[in-house]
């Protein structure tokens, strides 16, 4: 099929339809193929030529409300450019990139758990997501078969929690958790929830930004039965902050877990202070809390995304004392020792007993603080 000649969708008929605004709808219409993907958007032949040349290392699709906000014409849309395969990709390193930089595996005592902080850990329920981001961290699972965890294996990550006191804090992730209905969600939930040591259970997912109709009222009620449930996701751009979205947002809050943001420093779509400052202002318009930002990892087929620290310090230094404290996340490099800050602080130097700083307007600040004897 020539794909210039794919009719045109009709989004505002679709968006329409009372199917638009069902999550199983929305999954179960994901666009995979070109020809499906040439109906919303006027694909450059260097993005046709992508989707054919990445197939082999990372798999691609968009639901249909994420693909209702791309920008048909511009290949530089911030939107697209996070779930479009793009040439680049195989402009990269592969050579000195491992595909597991976080050594997750080497952490994991029992399938898809990651043990890495003595108090915490990050455990892999669902190794699918609803779309998949370009610059993903686990491209080394994401949607491979090997990854999904049936119940056997679900359970053997509980009981590892539960054999480990230590443990006071659970965190849901995958792939992404909601990709599993409310049944197999509450399953794991009550379990978590059963165990004495298990203070906090946290909840990882980019359904809020790409399928947001996943945060039914049935959902809603059931988390509020194993609270204190904490519920992160990903917005990247101010244009993911829909009507849409919001409502989820609106949901999710209501429901009683606090709602915080991951955001990925991504080259072309937000290494801009403005950019930055737009999405985290907004975000706490909707009550969310922009909680990190993060450096991109060196997962391969993400050079182009990825910025230098340095820069990513310096838009840091653009938002501090700009926008409200709480709007603004810290800045963290992962590493397989943990997260590590990169937020430059306005500490300059110990002078005798005074203590010199910064403030975001440059000036320099003495701070009476002798040390003790
Ligand atoms: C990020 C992460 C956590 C959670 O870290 P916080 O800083 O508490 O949000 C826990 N375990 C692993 C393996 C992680 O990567």
């Amino acid at each position: 099929m020539n794909i210039a000649d794919v009719p045109t969708i009709d989004i505002a008929e679709l968006q329409a339809r009372p199917e638009w605004s069902d999550w199983k709808w929305q999954l179960r219409n994901r666009i995979r193929t070109a020809e499906a993907l040439a109906r919303w958007i006027n694909l450059t032949e260097s993005e046709l030529q992508a989707i054919e040349a990445t197939k082999a290392y990372f798999r691609w699709q968009i639901t249909p409300y994420y693909a209702s906000l791309m920008d048909r014409d511009d290949p530089n849309c911030p939107v697209r450019r996070q779930v479009v395969p793009q040439m680049d990709e195989m402009d990269d390193d592969f050579d000195i990139l491992s595909l597991d930089p976080l050594e997750e595996l080497a952490h994991s005592p029992v399938k898809n758990l990651v043990h890495n902080y003595h108090d915490r850990v990050a455990f892999c329920v669902a190794a699918e997501c609803a779309v998949y981001c370009r610059y993903c961290l686990r491209k080394r699972m994401v949607g491979d078969g090997e990854y999904a965890m049936n119940k056997t294996e679900l359970q053997q990550g509980i009981d590892y929690i539960a054999a480990h006191p230590e443990i006071r804090d659970v965190l849901l992730t995958g792939g992404d958790p909601m990709i599993l209905n409310d049944a197999n969600l509450e399953w794991i939930l009550s379990r978590l929830r059963a165990i004495p040591h298990v203070e906090l259970i946290r909840i990882g997912t980019r359904f809020p930004v790409l399928n947001p109709y996943r945060f039914t009222p049935e959902f809603c009620e059931m988390i509020g039965k194993y609270h204190p449930v904490w519920i992160n996701t990903h917005y990247n751009h101010p244009k993911e902050l829909t009507a849409d979205a919001a409502l989820a947002c609106d949901r999710i809050t209501r429901a009683g877990a606090p709602l915080g943001n991951q955001t990925v420093l991504l080259k072309g779509i937000n290494n801009d202070a403005e950019v930055l400052k737009t999405l985290f202002k907004n975000l706490v318009k909707m009550r969310v809390r922009p909680y990190y930002l993060y450096q991109a990892q060196l997962i391969g087929g993400t050079r182009h995304f990825r910025t230098t620290i340095e820069e990513g310090m310096a838009l840091m230094e653009q938002l501090r004392g700009r926008i409200s404290g709480f709007a603004i996340p810290t800045y963290v490099l992962d590493t397989p020792h943990g997260k590590v800050p990169l937020t430059p602080n306005g500490f300059k130097k110990r002078d005798g007993d005074y203590i010199e700083v910064q403030a975001y307007g440059g000036q320099i600040w003495r701070e009476y603080n002798p040390e003790e004897a």
